[in-house]
């Protein structure tokens, strides 16, 4: 029955395994997960500054061209528009936070929004000078994280100004998106020969995004990238709930494992206990007609002697010869006296329910066995020994059906003796309590069961007596097996024990003592 369990559900320390491998799998799940997301979080946001910066930049060129033409038209007169002009941008772009008109003439007066030290200002000349038509983008001499723009203007060989941009690179990359305040999220912003503008010296490797910006004049290359620790992977409350959740899986569906193998199990032993019921019947009814046949020829004995005995009787009678009648009526007595134990004998192995079980001293049942058969011990010279023990052995059986199994018991051992003389067969009854069991056992010095009887030795009607029924061990046996116990011929030379083990009545013999 315990085969229809799956195997796998009787091992704990497999179903340990197992449990602790979906653990793994779900944290290795979850942390290959987080990357994902991260990795797309930081691809979309960079996305997003990309633009931004791009558009940002764009914007510089505008600015840029609108200043060399007010300056342009401003030579050679006052500058207070161009002054007025980059001031307002400067306002309202932060980032632009300084601008530049230096002529090319390093006598001539520098204008601006702040003052030029002359080597920032002949640096900006260089530019211009070297210029081909093309913004030039360097990083500003003076401020980290700044680059500067520098244009000639006019825009052509016969340029007169170089015109600076000082642009603050950190506010070009900036952004409100919380992800960018985020520890471990970095942004980098160089020149397009490498340089590097602003952002740390090294970008985490784990994740990251690198692109030039979209604008013409300044292609400066934004870097991004996140530093990945193990609580991102693993953050501790998504694990926590990852694995609670796992594990509640996981028992829900062993449970419906167990629940389908314990239906499985449910319906097979259905199936036995259908077919064992079969079984008994079909044994009941072969035990039955096997009973019927024995018991016919059992009885054929006593009938057919009764028979005789009646039709001798009645010759004696008709003859008119009372005192040989006599011995004839005893014997027909003795026969038919013979055929009602074999009758009451089948009764009882035949009875289907007994009186209910009650909770009695087997003691007692064992000396009554002593007071019955003492005389006819005598009698025959046997010796018949009991040893009780002096607590008292509580069972929980018929009390008469006990007494039964023990005087067929003494009897057989009894009737075994026969050929012992003068006092010399022994019958010995014993009792003890082994805890759950209380254990009777009856041995004689005698023969032993004979080796040919003893296959089918508590089968009805199987016995070597000339006068003997052959029910008394099987009846002996049924009486023993209702009360949930055990009879067994345990020992068999010299001499035989049979032993009787019955489940002790533990509650009502703790009320017996
Ligand atoms: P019966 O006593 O009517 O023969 P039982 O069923 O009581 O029927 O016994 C069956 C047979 O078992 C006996 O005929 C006998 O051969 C054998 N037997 C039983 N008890 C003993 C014993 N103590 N010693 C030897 N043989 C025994």
């Amino acid at each position: 029955m315990t085969r229809s369990r799956s195997p796998i559900l009787a091992r704990p320390a497999t179903l340990i395994l197992i449990w602790c491998l979906l653990l793994l799998v779900s944290v290795g799940a979850l942390a290959a997960w987080q990357y994902r997301m991260l990795s797309n979080e930081l691809a979309q946001e960079s996305f997003v500054l990309h633009r931004l910066a791009s558009q940002r930049a764009d914007q510089h060129d505008a600015h840029m061209t609108a200043l060399s033409a007010i300056a342009v038209a401003s030579d050679g007169r006052s500058f207070d528009l161009f002054l007025d002009v980059a001031s307002t941008i400067a306002r309202f772009y932060p980032r632009i936070d300084e601008i530049q008109l230096v002529p090319l003439d390093p006598q001539a007066k520098i204008v601006g929004t702040m003052s030029l030290d002359p080597a920032a200002a002949g640096l900006v000349r260089k530019a211009a000078l070297a210029s081909d038509g093309h913004i030039a983008l360097l990083p500003h001499p003076g401020r980290p994280d700044h680059y500067i723009m520098v244009k000639r203007s006019p825009n052509s060989d016969a340029a007169r100004y170089g015109l600076m941009l000082g642009i603050d690179a950190g506010k070009l990359i900036s952004d409100e998106t919380p992800f960018w305040s985020r520890p471990g999220v970095t942004t980098r912003l160089s020149l397009p020969d490498g340089q590097r503008v602003v952002g740390p010296p090294a970008m985490p490797t784990a994740i990251g995004f690198s692109r030039p910006l979209g604008s013409a004049s300044q292609p400066l290359i934004l870097e991004t990238g996140v530093e990945i620790g193990i609580t991102d992977l693993l953050p501790p409350l998504q694990t926590l709930l990852t694995l609670f959740a796992v594990s509640l899986a996981y028992l829900a569906a062993l449970s419906a494992l167990r629940q389908r193998a314990r239906a499985r199990a449910a319906v097979q032993q259905a199936r036995l206990s259908a077919l064992e019921s079969r079984l008994a019947h079909a044994s009941r009814v072969n035990a039955l007609g096997e009973m019927a046949s024995g018991m016919a020829h059992e009885l054929t004995q006593p009938l057919t002697a009764i028979l005789a005995q009646a039709q001798a009787g009645r010759r004696l009678a008709s003859r008119g010869d009372p005192t040989a009648l006599a011995p004839v009526l005893d014997d027909t007595v003795t026969q038919a006296k013979r055929a009602s134990a074999i009758l009451e004998r089948f009764r009882n192995w035949s009875r289907p329910q007994h009186e209910p079980a009650s909770a009695f001293d087997l003691r007692s049942a064992l000396t009554n066995v002593q007071t019955l058969l003492g005389p006819e011990a005598a009698r025959r010279g046997v010796q018949l020994d009991v040893h009780l023990p002096e607590r008292p052995v509580v069972v929980v059986a018929d009390p008469v059906e006990m007494e039964q199994v023990a005087f067929n018991l003494v009897r057989n051992a009894m009737e075994a003796l026969g050929g012992k003389q003068d006092g010399a067969g022994r019958v010995t009854m014993g009792l003890k309590d082994d805890g759950s069991r209380a254990i009777f056992e009856v041995s004689d010095n005698g023969p032993g069961v004979s080796e040919s009887i003893q296959p089918q030795l508590f089968t009805p009607f199987a016995t070597t007596r000339a006068g003997g029924t052959g029910l008394g061990l099987s009846l002996s046996q049924r009486l023993v097996e209702r009360a949930g116990g055990e009879i067994v011929l345990v020992d068999n030379g010299p001499g035989a024990t049979f032993r009787v083990m019955l489940p002790r009545g533990r509650e009502k013999s703790e009320a017996a003592q």
